[in-house]
């Protein structure tokens, strides 16, 4: 993961929440959903936030990263359903009992917010063999733990990225840690950006 800078919510939609009485994310027309999800998607370079997997306008879904309905207890966030801040563009987080990302994550809130300097892609480390993520601190492998991000779908989707690198120099990686901070022609990072650049990190700069 590497930290998420948000733009601001587009006006249509700021406009929209303060001229509509008990406004809430269930029932919202879905042409304010579209605004918003194309809104997280352009700020977040076209790919999930939580593995690295590149979604779309189809693919992606909104999550908010703190519950709209949190486990008795915990933190609530004022208006946490409509707050632009507080919603993230995810992949489908798998089916079935093979459940990643927000799908993992559900209601509970993560041990810290990847909207802030919390979150810093050089804590996680990836295993070349087995795609497998592991985090720094205890606080990196508990959001790790929550997300289920060592799904064996995502093992293998990390692990052929990786494999991608194959083949080049040194120098060469090095380079790409830097082009990966870039987007393409449509405004998108190559999938998987924040992995690759976390084991390039690992493995070519921080020797
Ligand atoms: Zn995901």
């Amino acid at each position: 993961m590497w930290r998420i800078r948000k733009t601001k919510e587009p006006p249509a939609y700021k406009k929209y929440i303060k001229t509509t009485p008990g406004v809430c994310f269930r029932s919202m027309p879905k042409r304010y959903k579209d605004l918003l999800k194309k809104r997280l998607l352009n700020d977040q370079g076209g790919i999930c936030c939580y593995c690295g997997c590149e979604i779309n306008m189809d693919t992606a879904t909104i999550e908010h990263f703190y519950p709209i309905n949190p486990p008795k207890g915990c933190i609530v966030l004022q208006n946490a359903g409509i707050l632009f801040s507080n919603m993230l563009a995810v992949c489908k987080g798998g089916s079935g009992n093979k459940l990643h990302c927000d799908k993992a994550k559900n209601n509970k809130i993560p041990p810290f917010s990847i909207l802030t300097d919390a979150c810093n892609e050089n804590n996680f480390s990836y295993d070349k063999k087995s795609g497998t993520v592991t985090g720094k601190t205890p606080k990196d492998k508990e959001f790790i733990r929550l997300l289920k991000l060592n799904d064996e779908t995502l093992k293998t989707e990390r692990r052929n990225a990786i494999e991608g690198l194959e083949g080049l120099s040194s120098l060469e990686c090095k380079k790409m840690y830097l082009r990966l901070l870039h987007r393409n022609e449509n405004n998108c990072y190559k999938k998987y950006a924040f992995v690759l650049r976390s084991y390039i990190y690992e493995n070519f700069i921080c020797l």
